[in-house]
């Protein structure tokens, strides 16, 4: 499922910041190239699982995240197409989310609980 989780990075354990930063690639592979890639970004957009105009900063933090834990991250991102979901994504709710479902994230917040 594609979802953009704009949490904090360091609560995010080493799977939830790979695959956070592999959605990036995949949803502007997608949006650019599927041929149904308006109607899916939409379809994500309307979920709150994405913001395209917060794609290129949240895709910073995340390739700085993984530098910084000694992960390889050779692929820069260019986003200039269409908006969607432009302020849908609700740091509440998706934190409650990726908390629930996972243990590793829930005990690095904890350890980070300082942070928003
Ligand atoms: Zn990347
Ligand atoms: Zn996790």
């Amino acid at each position: 499922m594609t979802r953009m989780w704009c949490l904090p990075t360091e609560i995010l354990c080493d799977d939830h910041l790979r695959g956070e930063h592999a959605e990036h690639h995949q949803l502007v592979g997608t949006i650019n190239n599927h041929p149904h890639g308006e109607a899916i970004a939409e379809g994500h957009a309307e979920k709150g699982n994405i913001d395209t105009t917060r794609l290129e900063e949240r895709h910073a933090q995340l390739a700085a995240e993984m530098e910084r834990r000694g992960m390889n991250h050779n692929s820069p991102l260019a986003y200039d197409g269409p908006t969607y979901g432009a302020d849908v994504i609700d740091l509440e709710v998706n934190r409650a989310d990726l908390l629930d479902r996972c243990e590793d994230c829930a005990t690095r917040a904890q350890e980070h609980s300082g942070s928003q």
